[in-house]
Protein backbone atom coordinates (compact mmCIF):
# COMPACT_ATOMS: atom_id res chain seq x y z
CA UNK A 1 0.00 0.00 0.00
CA UNK A 2 1.39 3.47 -0.91
CA UNK A 3 1.23 5.88 2.27
CA UNK A 4 2.75 9.26 0.99
CA UNK A 5 5.10 10.72 -1.37
CA UNK A 6 7.44 13.65 -0.62
CA UNK A 7 10.41 15.86 -2.34
CA UNK A 8 13.22 17.21 -0.11
CA UNK A 9 16.35 18.54 -0.97
CA UNK A 10 19.19 16.40 -1.28
CA UNK A 11 21.86 18.69 -2.71
CA UNK A 12 21.41 22.38 -4.13
CA UNK A 13 20.05 21.63 -8.03
CA UNK A 14 19.50 17.95 -6.85
CA UNK A 15 15.95 16.63 -5.51
CA UNK A 16 15.22 13.86 -3.55
CA UNK A 17 11.81 12.01 -4.21
CA UNK A 18 10.75 9.00 -2.52
CA UNK A 19 7.61 7.13 -1.68
CA UNK A 20 7.02 5.38 1.44
CA UNK A 21 5.58 1.76 1.26
CA UNK A 22 4.89 -0.90 3.85
CA UNK A 23 8.06 -2.16 2.39
CA UNK A 24 9.73 0.65 3.09
CA UNK A 25 11.10 3.96 1.56
CA UNK A 26 11.51 3.50 -1.51
CA UNK A 27 14.04 6.30 -3.66
CA UNK A 28 13.05 7.48 -7.56
CA UNK A 29 16.20 8.45 -8.40
CA UNK A 30 14.74 11.60 -10.48
CA UNK A 31 16.82 14.05 -12.26
CA UNK A 32 13.58 16.58 -13.07
CA UNK A 33 14.37 19.36 -14.89
CA UNK A 34 12.04 21.93 -16.17
CA UNK A 35 12.71 23.18 -19.77
CA UNK A 36 10.71 26.61 -20.32
CA UNK A 37 7.36 25.19 -20.14
CA UNK A 38 7.34 22.09 -20.48
CA UNK A 39 8.51 19.56 -17.95
CA UNK A 40 10.20 16.89 -18.94
CA UNK A 41 11.49 13.86 -16.51
CA UNK A 42 12.49 10.19 -16.83
CA UNK A 43 9.59 9.06 -15.12
CA UNK A 44 6.89 7.35 -17.09
CA UNK A 45 4.36 8.83 -16.08
CA UNK A 46 5.27 12.46 -14.85
CA UNK A 47 6.02 12.57 -10.70
CA UNK A 48 3.65 15.63 -10.25
CA UNK A 49 0.74 14.02 -12.11
CA UNK A 50 1.33 10.75 -10.75
CA UNK A 51 0.90 11.97 -7.06
CA UNK A 52 -1.92 14.49 -7.69
CA UNK A 53 -3.68 11.05 -9.18
CA UNK A 54 -2.67 9.16 -5.88
CA UNK A 55 -3.25 11.54 -3.20
CA UNK A 56 -7.22 11.71 -4.95
CA UNK A 57 -7.05 7.99 -4.69
CA UNK A 58 -5.82 7.86 -0.99
CA UNK A 59 -7.91 10.13 0.44
CA UNK A 60 -11.16 8.76 -0.76
CA UNK A 61 -9.91 5.65 0.51
CA UNK A 62 -9.00 7.37 4.29
CA UNK A 63 -12.70 8.62 4.32
CA UNK A 64 -13.70 5.06 3.31
CA UNK A 65 -15.20 5.71 0.67
CA UNK A 66 -15.94 2.63 -1.81
CA UNK A 67 -16.91 3.58 -4.65
CA UNK A 68 -15.59 6.59 -6.62
CA UNK A 69 -14.45 8.18 -9.79
CA UNK A 70 -10.50 8.07 -10.81
CA UNK A 71 -11.10 9.39 -14.48
CA UNK A 72 -14.20 11.26 -15.73
CA UNK A 73 -14.71 10.41 -19.79
CA UNK A 74 -16.75 13.67 -20.83
CA UNK A 75 -18.32 14.15 -23.73
CA UNK A 76 -19.68 17.49 -24.27
CA UNK A 77 -20.90 16.71 -27.78
CA UNK A 78 -21.22 13.89 -30.06
CA UNK A 79 -20.95 15.39 -33.43
CA UNK A 80 -17.52 14.11 -35.74
CA UNK A 81 -15.86 15.05 -38.11
CA UNK A 82 -15.22 11.17 -39.28
CA UNK A 83 -16.93 8.25 -39.22
CA UNK A 84 -14.59 5.89 -38.00
CA UNK A 85 -15.07 1.69 -39.02
CA UNK A 86 -16.47 0.55 -35.52
CA UNK A 87 -16.95 3.69 -33.57
CA UNK A 88 -19.80 3.18 -31.35
CA UNK A 89 -20.59 7.01 -30.60
CA UNK A 90 -21.74 8.43 -33.77
CA UNK A 91 -23.83 5.59 -33.91
CA UNK A 92 -25.33 4.88 -30.88
CA UNK A 93 -26.25 8.54 -30.41
CA UNK A 94 -26.93 9.73 -34.08
CA UNK A 95 -30.59 10.94 -33.14
CA UNK A 96 -28.28 13.56 -30.49
CA UNK A 97 -25.07 14.86 -32.77
CA UNK A 98 -26.62 18.45 -32.69
CA UNK A 99 -26.94 18.49 -28.99
CA UNK A 100 -24.01 19.77 -27.05
CA UNK A 101 -23.70 20.27 -23.14
CA UNK A 102 -23.21 23.26 -21.72
CA UNK A 103 -19.87 24.52 -20.18
CA UNK A 104 -21.72 25.00 -16.98
CA UNK A 105 -23.06 20.92 -17.33
CA UNK A 106 -19.64 19.74 -18.10
CA UNK A 107 -17.33 21.66 -15.52
CA UNK A 108 -20.55 20.87 -12.95
CA UNK A 109 -19.82 17.13 -14.23
CA UNK A 110 -16.07 17.02 -12.77
CA UNK A 111 -17.05 18.81 -9.68
CA UNK A 112 -20.17 16.41 -8.94
CA UNK A 113 -17.84 13.27 -9.69
CA UNK A 114 -14.27 14.52 -8.23
CA UNK A 115 -12.38 12.60 -10.66
CA UNK A 116 -8.47 14.06 -10.39
CA UNK A 117 -8.31 13.23 -14.45
CA UNK A 118 -10.92 14.05 -17.10
CA UNK A 119 -10.43 13.06 -20.62
CA UNK A 120 -12.73 15.63 -22.97
CA UNK A 121 -13.87 12.95 -25.69
CA UNK A 122 -16.90 12.75 -27.85
CA UNK A 123 -17.41 12.88 -31.11
CA UNK A 124 -14.81 15.10 -31.68
CA UNK A 125 -14.21 17.29 -28.80
CA UNK A 126 -12.37 20.34 -30.85
CA UNK A 127 -15.56 20.76 -32.59
CA UNK A 128 -17.08 21.60 -28.97
CA UNK A 129 -17.67 25.44 -29.35
CA UNK A 130 -16.32 25.82 -25.74
CA UNK A 131 -13.17 23.47 -25.67
CA UNK A 132 -11.09 26.35 -24.98
CA UNK A 133 -13.26 27.56 -21.71
CA UNK A 134 -13.98 23.82 -20.38
CA UNK A 135 -9.92 23.03 -20.84
CA UNK A 136 -8.85 26.16 -19.00
CA UNK A 137 -12.02 25.92 -16.49
CA UNK A 138 -10.80 22.19 -15.79
CA UNK A 139 -7.24 23.36 -15.39
CA UNK A 140 -8.33 25.80 -12.56
CA UNK A 141 -10.38 23.02 -10.86
CA UNK A 142 -6.44 21.47 -10.74
CA UNK A 143 -7.84 18.55 -13.05
CA UNK A 144 -5.51 16.39 -15.25
CA UNK A 145 -6.99 16.99 -19.15
CA UNK A 146 -6.66 14.52 -21.68
CA UNK A 147 -7.97 16.09 -24.98
CA UNK A 148 -8.78 12.69 -26.96
CA UNK A 149 -9.12 14.03 -30.54
CA UNK A 150 -8.69 12.51 -34.46
CA UNK A 151 -5.81 15.32 -34.58
CA UNK A 152 -7.88 16.88 -37.73
CA UNK A 153 -8.27 20.44 -35.98
CA UNK A 154 -5.12 19.93 -33.93
CA UNK A 155 -2.98 22.54 -35.57
CA UNK A 156 -5.80 25.00 -36.16
CA UNK A 157 -5.80 25.14 -32.42
CA UNK A 158 -2.19 25.46 -31.89
CA UNK A 159 -2.14 27.95 -34.39
CA UNK A 160 -4.93 30.41 -32.01
CA UNK A 161 -2.36 29.58 -29.50
CA UNK A 162 0.61 31.04 -31.08
CA UNK A 163 -1.47 34.29 -32.49
CA UNK A 164 -2.37 35.12 -28.83
CA UNK A 165 1.91 34.04 -27.41
CA UNK A 166 3.24 36.09 -30.60
CA UNK A 167 0.77 39.02 -29.54
CA UNK A 168 1.64 39.22 -25.90
CA UNK A 169 5.31 38.34 -26.67
CA UNK A 170 7.11 38.65 -30.15
CA UNK A 171 10.13 38.36 -29.13
CA UNK A 172 10.14 34.92 -27.91
CA UNK A 173 7.48 33.37 -30.63
CA UNK A 174 8.93 34.87 -33.91
CA UNK A 175 11.82 32.14 -33.81
CA UNK A 176 9.13 29.12 -32.78
CA UNK A 177 6.83 30.50 -35.75
CA UNK A 178 10.31 30.28 -38.38
CA UNK A 179 10.77 26.77 -37.48
CA UNK A 180 7.64 25.63 -37.55
CA UNK A 181 7.54 27.25 -40.99
CA UNK A 182 10.81 25.58 -41.85
CA UNK A 183 9.48 21.92 -40.91
CA UNK A 184 6.15 22.62 -43.25
CA UNK A 185 4.25 22.78 -40.12
CA UNK A 186 3.26 26.53 -40.95
CA UNK A 187 2.30 27.61 -44.54
CA UNK A 188 4.03 31.33 -45.00
CA UNK A 189 0.27 32.50 -45.25
CA UNK A 190 -0.32 30.95 -41.94
CA UNK A 191 2.58 32.33 -40.20
CA UNK A 192 1.87 36.18 -41.81
CA UNK A 193 -1.63 35.85 -40.70
CA UNK A 194 -0.18 34.81 -37.23
CA UNK A 195 1.87 38.03 -37.16
CA UNK A 196 -0.50 39.91 -38.21
CA UNK A 197 -2.72 39.85 -35.55
CA UNK A 198 -4.97 36.57 -36.45
CA UNK A 199 -8.25 36.93 -34.47
CA UNK A 200 -7.74 33.82 -32.34
CA UNK A 201 -9.57 32.11 -29.86
CA UNK A 202 -10.30 33.51 -26.74
CA UNK A 203 -8.43 31.01 -23.75
CA UNK A 204 -6.21 29.33 -26.38
CA UNK A 205 -4.99 26.15 -25.45
CA UNK A 206 -1.79 26.59 -24.06
CA UNK A 207 1.07 24.29 -23.46
CA UNK A 208 0.38 22.31 -19.49
CA UNK A 209 2.34 19.93 -17.93
CA UNK A 210 -1.24 19.34 -16.68
CA UNK A 211 -2.66 18.64 -20.02
CA UNK A 212 -1.93 15.96 -23.23
CA UNK A 213 -2.94 16.14 -26.78
CA UNK A 214 -4.31 12.40 -26.44
CA UNK A 215 -4.06 11.11 -30.48
CA UNK A 216 -6.29 8.57 -32.02
CA UNK A 217 -3.94 6.31 -33.94
CA UNK A 218 -5.24 3.00 -34.47
CA UNK A 219 -1.75 2.09 -36.64
CA UNK A 220 0.41 3.60 -39.72
CA UNK A 221 -0.91 5.40 -42.84
CA UNK A 222 -2.60 2.79 -44.64
CA UNK A 223 -4.76 0.92 -42.19
CA UNK A 224 -5.38 4.09 -39.87
CA UNK A 225 -6.70 5.99 -42.89
CA UNK A 226 -8.71 3.04 -43.58
CA UNK A 227 -10.37 2.43 -40.10
CA UNK A 228 -11.30 6.47 -40.16
CA UNK A 229 -12.47 5.90 -43.73
CA UNK A 230 -10.64 8.71 -44.86
CA UNK A 231 -7.29 9.45 -46.63
CA UNK A 232 -4.76 12.14 -45.07
CA UNK A 233 -5.90 11.60 -41.81
CA UNK A 234 -2.58 9.85 -40.74
CA UNK A 235 -0.36 12.24 -42.15
CA UNK A 236 -2.38 15.35 -40.45
CA UNK A 237 -2.11 13.39 -36.59
CA UNK A 238 1.87 13.08 -37.36
CA UNK A 239 2.25 17.10 -38.46
CA UNK A 240 -0.09 17.81 -35.59
CA UNK A 241 2.12 15.53 -33.10
CA UNK A 242 5.09 17.07 -34.37
CA UNK A 243 3.83 21.02 -34.00
CA UNK A 244 2.68 19.49 -30.76
CA UNK A 245 6.39 18.57 -29.56
CA UNK A 246 8.14 21.47 -30.74
CA UNK A 247 5.99 24.03 -29.20
CA UNK A 248 6.07 22.47 -25.70
CA UNK A 249 2.96 20.46 -25.45
CA UNK A 250 3.10 16.88 -23.53
CA UNK A 251 1.24 14.22 -26.40
CA UNK A 252 0.11 10.68 -25.96
CA UNK A 253 -1.56 8.39 -28.61
CA UNK A 254 -4.40 6.04 -27.82
CA UNK A 255 -4.58 2.81 -30.10
CA UNK A 256 -7.81 0.88 -30.82
CA UNK A 257 -6.78 -2.86 -31.33
CA UNK A 258 -8.72 -4.71 -33.83
CA UNK A 259 -8.83 -8.11 -35.41
CA UNK A 260 -7.38 -7.67 -38.07
CA UNK A 261 -4.56 -5.65 -36.35
CA UNK A 262 -1.01 -6.59 -37.16
CA UNK A 263 0.60 -5.79 -33.88
CA UNK A 264 4.06 -6.02 -35.37
CA UNK A 265 3.07 -3.00 -37.50
CA UNK A 266 1.34 -1.69 -34.27
CA UNK A 267 5.32 -2.00 -32.69
CA UNK A 268 6.47 0.29 -35.62
CA UNK A 269 4.45 2.80 -35.36
CA UNK A 270 5.17 2.88 -31.03
CA UNK A 271 9.11 2.81 -32.50
CA UNK A 272 8.66 6.05 -34.69
CA UNK A 273 6.35 7.74 -32.25
CA UNK A 274 8.94 7.41 -29.35
CA UNK A 275 11.82 8.53 -31.53
CA UNK A 276 9.15 11.85 -32.77
CA UNK A 277 9.52 12.33 -28.90
CA UNK A 278 5.44 11.19 -27.86
CA UNK A 279 5.23 11.13 -24.34
CA UNK A 280 3.17 7.84 -23.50
CA UNK A 281 0.58 5.81 -25.49
CA UNK A 282 -2.38 3.67 -24.33
CA UNK A 283 -3.35 0.53 -26.08
CA UNK A 284 -6.49 -1.10 -25.54
CA UNK A 285 -8.59 -3.99 -27.07
CA UNK A 286 -11.59 -3.09 -29.17
CA UNK A 287 -15.38 -3.52 -27.92
CA UNK A 288 -18.42 -4.45 -30.05
CA UNK A 289 -20.97 -1.84 -29.43
CA UNK A 290 -24.62 -3.20 -31.13
CA UNK A 291 -24.36 -0.07 -32.73
CA UNK A 292 -21.15 -0.50 -34.24
CA UNK A 293 -22.35 -3.42 -35.62
CA UNK A 294 -25.39 -3.24 -37.05
CA UNK A 295 -24.06 0.30 -38.87
CA UNK A 296 -20.58 -1.99 -40.01
CA UNK A 297 -23.53 -4.44 -41.73
CA UNK A 298 -25.84 -2.14 -43.00
CA UNK A 299 -23.85 0.58 -44.21
CA UNK A 300 -20.29 -1.10 -44.69
CA UNK A 301 -21.79 -4.97 -45.65
CA UNK A 302 -19.00 -6.12 -43.25
CA UNK A 303 -19.48 -8.83 -40.50
CA UNK A 304 -18.56 -7.27 -37.39
CA UNK A 305 -17.33 -11.29 -36.06
CA UNK A 306 -14.37 -10.34 -38.32
CA UNK A 307 -13.90 -7.11 -36.86
CA UNK A 308 -13.97 -7.23 -33.30
CA UNK A 309 -11.84 -9.43 -30.96
CA UNK A 310 -13.16 -12.27 -28.67
CA UNK A 311 -11.77 -12.53 -24.91
CA UNK A 312 -9.06 -15.13 -25.95
CA UNK A 313 -8.06 -13.05 -29.43
CA UNK A 314 -7.08 -10.82 -26.88
CA UNK A 315 -4.89 -12.55 -24.75
CA UNK A 316 -3.72 -13.90 -28.21
CA UNK A 317 -2.69 -10.23 -29.20
CA UNK A 318 -1.96 -8.51 -26.00
CA UNK A 319 0.62 -11.84 -25.14
CA UNK A 320 3.57 -9.75 -25.27
CA UNK A 321 2.17 -6.35 -23.60
CA UNK A 322 4.35 -6.31 -20.74
CA UNK A 323 7.63 -6.96 -22.73
CA UNK A 324 6.04 -3.70 -24.74
CA UNK A 325 5.79 -1.98 -21.27
CA UNK A 326 9.89 -1.83 -21.04
CA UNK A 327 10.12 -0.69 -24.55
CA UNK A 328 7.04 1.33 -24.97
CA UNK A 329 5.96 4.02 -22.40
CA UNK A 330 2.81 2.35 -22.07
CA UNK A 331 0.30 4.68 -19.25
CA UNK A 332 -1.55 2.26 -16.94
CA UNK A 333 -0.38 -0.10 -14.66
CA UNK A 334 1.34 -3.88 -15.16
CA UNK A 335 -1.74 -5.54 -13.76
CA UNK A 336 -3.91 -4.56 -16.24
CA UNK A 337 -1.39 -5.46 -19.01
CA UNK A 338 -1.00 -8.96 -17.24
CA UNK A 339 -5.04 -9.03 -17.40
CA UNK A 340 -4.81 -8.62 -21.18
CA UNK A 341 -2.39 -11.02 -21.38
CA UNK A 342 -4.44 -13.28 -19.82
CA UNK A 343 -2.11 -13.56 -17.15
CA UNK A 344 -4.42 -12.87 -14.56
CA UNK A 345 -7.81 -12.33 -13.63
CA UNK A 346 -9.67 -8.60 -13.04
CA UNK A 347 -12.99 -7.45 -11.55
CA UNK A 348 -15.16 -4.96 -13.06
CA UNK A 349 -15.18 -1.60 -11.86
CA UNK A 350 -16.71 0.55 -14.44
CA UNK A 351 -18.07 3.35 -11.65
CA UNK A 352 -14.26 4.55 -11.46
CA UNK A 353 -14.34 5.53 -14.85
CA UNK A 354 -17.94 7.06 -15.49
CA UNK A 355 -19.24 8.60 -18.72
CA UNK A 356 -21.05 11.76 -18.98
CA UNK A 357 -22.76 13.31 -21.99
CA UNK A 358 -25.67 15.25 -23.32
CA UNK A 359 -28.10 12.52 -21.98
CA UNK A 360 -26.44 12.46 -18.70
CA UNK A 361 -23.99 9.82 -16.76
CA UNK A 362 -24.29 6.50 -18.88
CA UNK A 363 -25.31 3.65 -16.78
CA UNK A 364 -23.50 0.62 -16.24
CA UNK A 365 -20.12 2.16 -18.23
CA UNK A 366 -18.73 4.05 -21.23
CA UNK A 367 -19.54 1.45 -23.35
CA UNK A 368 -23.13 -0.10 -22.68
CA UNK A 369 -26.23 2.25 -22.23
CA UNK A 370 -29.11 0.68 -19.94
CA UNK A 371 -29.50 4.22 -18.51
CA UNK A 372 -28.76 8.02 -18.28
CA UNK A 373 -28.73 9.09 -14.97
CA UNK A 374 -28.59 12.69 -13.77
CA UNK A 375 -26.30 12.28 -11.43
CA UNK A 376 -23.24 10.82 -10.26
CA UNK A 377 -24.58 9.65 -7.30
CA UNK A 378 -28.03 8.34 -9.14
CA UNK A 379 -25.70 6.11 -11.28
CA UNK A 380 -23.67 4.60 -8.35
CA UNK A 381 -26.46 3.85 -6.51
CA UNK A 382 -29.02 3.08 -9.17
CA UNK A 383 -26.67 0.66 -11.25
CA UNK A 384 -27.15 -2.98 -10.34
CA UNK A 385 -23.31 -3.49 -10.39
CA UNK A 386 -23.00 -7.37 -9.48
CA UNK A 387 -24.95 -8.20 -12.71
CA UNK A 388 -21.86 -7.30 -15.34
CA UNK A 389 -18.30 -7.73 -15.72
CA UNK A 390 -16.54 -11.41 -15.79
CA UNK A 391 -15.91 -13.21 -12.93
CA UNK A 392 -14.20 -16.13 -12.90
CA UNK A 393 -14.25 -16.37 -16.44
CA UNK A 394 -18.49 -16.38 -16.32
CA UNK A 395 -19.90 -13.35 -18.05
CA UNK A 396 -22.74 -11.87 -15.51
CA UNK A 397 -23.98 -10.35 -18.73
CA UNK A 398 -23.78 -11.26 -22.26
CA UNK A 399 -22.53 -8.48 -23.42
CA UNK A 400 -19.64 -8.26 -21.27
CA UNK A 401 -18.30 -11.53 -22.45
CA UNK A 402 -15.73 -10.40 -24.56
CA UNK A 403 -15.08 -7.28 -22.91
CA UNK A 404 -11.23 -6.34 -21.64
CA UNK A 405 -11.14 -2.84 -22.41
CA UNK A 406 -9.42 -0.17 -20.16
CA UNK A 407 -12.26 1.72 -18.55
CA UNK A 408 -13.78 -1.43 -16.81
CA UNK A 409 -11.02 -2.82 -15.94
CA UNK A 410 -7.87 -0.82 -15.60
CA UNK A 411 -9.15 1.13 -12.35
CA UNK A 412 -9.53 -2.48 -10.82
CA UNK A 413 -5.77 -2.49 -11.06
CA UNK A 414 -4.85 1.01 -9.91
CA UNK A 415 -7.11 1.03 -7.18
CA UNK A 416 -6.03 -2.85 -5.61
CA UNK A 417 -9.12 -4.64 -6.04
CA UNK A 418 -8.29 -8.74 -6.72
CA UNK A 419 -5.11 -7.38 -5.35
CA UNK A 420 -2.13 -9.79 -4.79
CA UNK A 421 1.31 -9.89 -3.39
CA UNK A 422 3.73 -7.69 -5.22
CA UNK A 423 1.48 -5.74 -6.92
CA UNK A 424 2.02 -2.76 -4.95
CA UNK A 425 5.79 -2.58 -5.77
CA UNK A 426 4.82 -3.50 -9.31
CA UNK A 427 2.61 -0.37 -9.45
CA UNK A 428 5.32 1.83 -7.75
CA UNK A 429 8.62 0.18 -10.45
CA UNK A 430 6.21 0.18 -13.68
CA UNK A 431 5.39 3.97 -12.76
CA UNK A 432 8.02 5.67 -11.18
CA UNK A 433 10.80 3.91 -12.78
CA UNK A 434 12.66 4.67 -15.46
CA UNK A 435 11.23 6.14 -18.54
CA UNK A 436 12.03 3.91 -21.81
CA UNK A 437 14.45 5.21 -23.76
CA UNK A 438 14.07 7.03 -26.78
CA UNK A 439 13.45 4.10 -29.64
CA UNK A 440 16.19 5.07 -32.46
CA UNK A 441 14.57 2.25 -34.56
CA UNK A 442 12.25 4.74 -34.96
CA UNK A 443 14.31 6.74 -37.48
CA UNK A 444 14.10 4.09 -40.23
CA UNK A 445 10.15 3.47 -39.77
CA UNK A 446 8.41 4.59 -42.82
CA UNK A 447 5.21 5.60 -41.64
CA UNK A 448 3.96 6.72 -44.82
CA UNK A 449 2.55 3.45 -46.32
CA UNK A 450 -0.76 4.51 -47.67
CA UNK A 451 -1.71 7.55 -49.67
CA UNK A 452 1.23 9.25 -49.52
CA UNK A 453 3.35 6.49 -51.39
CA UNK A 454 0.44 6.12 -53.86
CA UNK A 455 -1.52 3.11 -52.11
CA UNK A 456 -4.48 4.39 -50.37
CA UNK A 457 -7.27 2.73 -50.42
CA UNK A 458 -9.17 4.94 -52.19
CA UNK A 459 -6.97 6.20 -55.06
CA UNK A 460 -4.32 4.78 -54.81
CA UNK A 461 -3.24 0.58 -55.13
CA UNK A 462 -5.38 -1.75 -52.92
CA UNK A 463 -2.44 -4.29 -51.44
CA UNK A 464 -4.74 -6.24 -49.38
CA UNK A 465 -8.37 -6.54 -48.10
CA UNK A 466 -10.22 -3.72 -46.28
CA UNK A 467 -10.57 -4.81 -42.47
CA UNK A 468 -13.59 -6.68 -42.21
CA UNK A 469 -13.42 -8.45 -45.18
S1 LIG B 1 -12.83 10.24 -34.46
FE1 LIG B 1 -13.54 9.23 -32.57
S2 LIG B 1 -15.67 9.93 -32.31
FE2 LIG B 1 -15.08 10.43 -34.40
S3 LIG B 1 -15.83 8.73 -35.63
FE3 LIG B 1 -13.68 8.31 -35.09
S4 LIG B 1 -13.73 7.08 -33.21
FE4 LIG B 1 -15.76 8.05 -33.47
S1 LIG C 1 -17.20 -5.66 -18.39
FE1 LIG C 1 -16.98 -4.04 -19.95
S2 LIG C 1 -19.00 -3.93 -20.94
FE2 LIG C 1 -19.26 -4.99 -18.96
S3 LIG C 1 -19.79 -3.40 -17.48
FE3 LIG C 1 -17.57 -3.69 -17.38
S4 LIG C 1 -16.75 -2.15 -18.79
FE4 LIG C 1 -18.92 -2.38 -19.28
Amino acid sequence: MLRCLRTSPRAIGEPYFAVFTDTGEVPLGLDTVRHGISYAGPMRFPLALTARIAGAIIGKKLRGIEKFATVLQLEPLHTCNLTCTGCGRIREYSQSLKDVMSLEDCLGAAEECGAPMVSICGGEPLIYPHIEDLVAGLLAQKRIVYICTNGVFMRKKMRDYLAAEFAANPARTGPKIEVLVSEELLTPEQAAEIRGGKPGARNPIAPSRWMYWNVHLDSLERTHDLIVEREGVFKECIAAIRMAKILGYQVATNTTVYRETDMREIGRMFDFLSWLGVDGHTISPGYDYDAAKEDMRKRLNLEPENFFLTREMTKEKFKDIRAWGEKYNLFGTPIYLDFLAGRRDLTCSAWAIPTRNVRGWKGPCYLMTDAHHASYRDLLDKTPWENYGVVNGKARDPRCENCMVHCGYEPSATLGRDAKPGDTWANIAFNFGAKPARRIEGASVDPFNGVSAGNGHKTGRPDKQPVGK
